[in-house]
């Protein structure tokens, strides 16, 4: 049964974004016009306004910015670890003054609802760099030896799904191991970065130590393959990572990898039903869809799928699809055209393929991009949803018997980056979770992040870890 909710607007409002027409690449601690003399709009996803103009990075931007970030690093390196805490502190600090500005700015650029920028990647953001401040004069000591040395400079490259805090993930540990940067945002959501970068200014960071170039995937790739960057950080697509990894076969440059995913929610037939449902919802419907550990596979035992599926289709209808500044919305708008058309040509082959598809009857704004909650049951492990990434708000439905099964399936993917498993009993917890090829498994829970723990996977879904004390040593180096 179909039921209405009714509920008033409550919209953020972005009057405290303050836009400026275009802006320059940040190279050596000040905004600087392109090299290339080229700019790029970047939109608001949910209205197709054209919020402002950004610099392309051409080949002579990635060198200006390269070479502030030797300099940078030279002076990086000689302040002690105790105040490059300091600096870290005090970007924690103004992150989260500013944190109401860095959120809406977040879901105008890149069309994630106000609640999840507010309450999740802002004070996950902030977390991070106070996490690695506290560990920036520890590092000598921690590991029992002084032999491990920052690389140098880091070239730094992150999707557009959660820009800001992507952002934090590569920055503060670079910073705090003594690494200079240089980063190359998404196409699509530079906003928050360039934001950041005044951050640094206001923080007094030295220049040069923190470099930000804007543009598009060729920008990517002069960074990439800059004799003078001594380590690659990629968060992105499998396809694009294999490219970088075979780029840089056979130099010295450090690299980590963290890519796509697949993952299974495993619920056994003794889980706590409602809760589950929850879960899953969450573990889906987050951010859209785009989130790279994503529960993207239901996988539910037969004797529960009726009841659970009715329980879920019951659940997602009451999802609210539309404006991301709203504080009421649980899904906002689809990243770009682009990421929409993707989307709707994997569920079109679900339907082809021979998948039943359920979508919520949510109305859909007229401008900007969007899709609705969608659920396929009836699914085929061979089917492309069932086995490409979707990157959207579409969950895959495949009924399992047994545990043994629900680990095979489970397992049957290129990806290995995250599981859930919904189960009263620890022991078959216990038992799932050490057959999973998976980097993070969520036992009766679903994308929950530490900045302690560390987050990366097997197989194609990337190699070296981010986050805790794993994610240090992705930037340092063994040095005899
Ligand atoms: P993408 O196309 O691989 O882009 C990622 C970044 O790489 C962007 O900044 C992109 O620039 C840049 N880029 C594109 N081509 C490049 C090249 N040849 N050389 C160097 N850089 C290049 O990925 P996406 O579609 O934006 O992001 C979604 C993917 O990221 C999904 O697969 C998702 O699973 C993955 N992801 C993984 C994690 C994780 O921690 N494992 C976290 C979040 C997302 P443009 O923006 O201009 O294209
Ligand atoms: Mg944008």
């Amino acid at each position: 049964m179909k039921e209405k909710w009714s509920y008033s607007e409550s919209v953020e409002s972005s009057e405290i974004v303050n836009l400026e027409s275009k802006y320059g690449h940040f190279i050596d601690g000040a905004f600087v016009s392109p090299k290339s003399k080229k700019y790029f709009e970047t939109l608001s996803p949910s209205t197709e306004e054209v919020l402002s103009k950004v610099s392309f990075g051409g080949k002579a931007d990635v060198d200006y910015a390269v070479n502030a970030a030797k300099e940078g690093f030279k002076t990086w390196k000689k302040v002690k670890p105790v105040d490059r805490s300091k600096y870290l502190f005090k970007i924690a600090r103004l992150i989260q003054e500013r944190s109401r500005e860095f959120a809406v700015l977040e879901s105008m650029d890149g069309g994630k609802p106000i609640k999840e920028s507010r309450d999740v990647d802002l004070p996950q953001v902030a977390a991070n760099f106070f996490y690695f401040a506290g560990w920036a004069d520890k590092i000598e000591l921690s590991w029992g030896n002084n032999n491990l040395k920052p690389y140098g400079v880091a070239g730094q490259i992150i999707p557009w799904n959660f820009p800001l805090l992507m952002l934090a993930w590569k920055v503060a540990p670079a910073l705090a191991t003594g690494n200079s940067v240089v980063l190359k945002p998404a196409e699509t959501t530079p906003l928050t970065a360039l934001l950041f970068s005044e951050i640094c200014v206001e923080a007094g960071l030295p220049p040069g130590v923190f470099n930000l170039v804007t543009g598009n995937g060729e920008t990517g790739s002069y960074l990439v393959n800059h004799d003078d960057v001594n380590k690659i950080a990629f968060t992105g697509s499998t396809n694009v990572g294999k490219q970088i990894q075979s780029s840089l076969a056979g130099t010295e440059k450090g690299l980590t990898l963290e890519l796509g995913g697949k993952a299974a929610n495993i619920v056994y037939e003794d889980a706590a039903i409602d809760q589950a449902v929850e879960g899953v919802v969450n573990g889906i419907f987050f951010n859209q869809g785009h989130v790279c550990c994503a529960g993207s596979r239901l996988l539910v035992q037969e004797s529960i799928e009726d009841e659970f599926i009715a329980k879920l289709e019951r659940r997602m209808q009451q999802l609210r699809v539309g404006n991301p500044l709203d504080k009421n919305t649980d899904i906002g708008a689809i990243n770009s055209k682009q990421q929409l058309e993707k989307i709707t040509d994997l569920v079109h082959s679900g339907v082809n393929e021979g998948g039943t598809i359920f979508q919520t009857e949510c109305e859909l704004p007229g401008n900007g991009f969007w899709f609705k909650p969608t659920l396929f049951t009836k699914v085929q492990p061979a089917y492309r949803i069932a086995r490409e990434e979707i990157f959207g708000p579409v969950l895959t439905t495949i009924s399992f018997r047994t545990p043994e099964e629900a680990v095979e399936i489970a397992n049957n993917t290129e990806y290995g980056l995250s599981a859930g498993i919904w189960s009263e009993k620890g022991s078959k917890i216990l038992w799932t979770a050490d057959k999973l090829d998976a980097g993070v498994v969520w036992s009766n829970t679903f994308n929950k992040f530490d900045p302690a723990s560390p987050f990366g996977g097997y197989k194609e879904s990337g190699f070296g870890r981010e986050g805790g004390r794993h994610g240090l040593l992705s930037y340092l180096k063994e040095s005899r």
